[in-house]
């Protein structure tokens, strides 16, 4: 009873003595900030990652600061245009390390190989980033959360089309959303793990606003980037078993992907369009109505329709576009719907052939 008490009431300022509600990051009389010990262990963190080269860790550390800071405040435009900075030097993909700048000692030892140990040291790298990611998607499963709604939505599947069509749909959208999970990481964003909701898919829920719209349009195009490398691997598998059912999952996750790049609300795609420019919306409308009187799929109408709207519409356009995440739209939308096209042996197959 004591400790409920001690929560509910108003805590008082240390500086001026003056009660300060519990929801005011400020003490409204004096101005001194409630949180001050902690800001100032959470920037002593932030400079001790920086100092050991963990960029993400200490962005994570600073949108913790922003978290405790009034928004208003001189001290939340500081840190606040710190977190945008750090983040536009993150914008590069994540891979954990990188190959190391030429003139070290192993790039040199690798030179002498010749063309063959550039390869094989390429080939080396690729492996690990594999492996990296590896390791996240089982992070992923460790969540009890995560694991218990994966659970039932693998049983409702399975109810609907058979276990083997539902554990193909389950990996597809969990390697989807732990493509989310693995940008929100890289930028030191604090979110849940990802939840299951039969029928809708899964969401991962941010815990703090991504601080630009490039940093949230990368988080939002991450999910259909590796969501569509699955359903390559599933068209690869398909093809050299010569299986239906994995064709079948490579169309259908090529196909939720696609969903998901629909340029409007909350999905994917609306999140990367915001870092579009009009001009570049106009553009991805036009390719989005070729690939839709294509006829491959009805739903490339919604996609076109969405990207008319928001190239259109009066929801304000930054004036200068993102061109990455523009061209890595693009290649989204149209790798998807050749995925599509590839997979078709699948098409009709759903549970039936299976
Ligand atoms: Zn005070
Ligand atoms: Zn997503």
């Amino acid at each position: 009873m004591t400790t409920a008490g001690a929560v509910v009431s108003p805590r008082v300022c240390a500086e001026c003595n003056a009660q300060v509600s519990p929801a005011l990051l400020a003490c409204p009389s004096c101005g001194r900030l409630v949180h001050a010990d902690e800001l100032k262990k959470l920037a002593a963190e932030a400079a001790g990652a920086e100092n050991a080269g963990d960029a993400a860790g200490a962005l994570a550390s600073w949108r913790q600061v922003l978290d405790l800071l009034p928004s208003g405040s001189t001290q939340h435009a500081r840190v606040l245009a710190k977190v945008q900075a750090g983040s536009a030097r993150l914008a590069a993909a994540p891979g954990g390390s990188r190959p190391k700048p030429a003139g070290s000692g192993r790039s040199k030892g690798l030179a002498s190989l010749g063309a063959l140990g550039v390869l094989a040291a390429k080939f080396k790298w690729i492996i690990l980033l594999i492996l990296g990611k590896g390791k996240l998607l089982l992070v992923g499963l460790a969540q009890a959360k995560t694991f218990l709604s994966m659970a039932i939505a693998l049983g409702v599947y399975t109810m609907l089309y058979g276990w083997k069509f539902a554990l193909g749909l389950i990996a597809s959208i969990y390697v989807h959303e732990m493509g989310h999970v693995a940008w929100l990481r890289h930028y030191g964003i604090a979110a849940t793990a990802p939840m299951f909701i039969p029928g809708f898919g899964a969401f991962v829920r941010l815990k703090q606003h991504p601080a630009t719209v490039g940093e949230d349009a990368r988080v939002g195009l991450a999910g259909p980037i590796w969501g569509a490398a699955a359903a390559v691997v599933f068209l690869a598998l398909g093809a050299a078993t010569g299986s239906p059912l994995l064709l079948s999952i490579a169309r259908i996750g090529a196909w939720i992907n696609l969903f998901n790049l629909i340029p409007v609300w909350q999905l994917d795609g609306g999140r990367g369009f915001a870092a579009l420019s009009r001009g570049q919306r106009a553009l991805t409308a036009g390719v989005l109505w070729a690939l839709a009187l294509s006829g491959v799929d009805g739903m490339l109408y919604l996609l076109a329709i969405g990207a008319t709207y928001r190239a259109a519409g009066k929801t304000g356009a930054p004036p200068v576009g993102d061109r990455p995440v523009l061209a890595t739209y693009l290649a989204l939308v149209l790798g998807l719907t050749l995925l599509m096209v590839a997979a078709h042996g699948g098409a009709g197959a759903l549970p039936a052939h299976g």
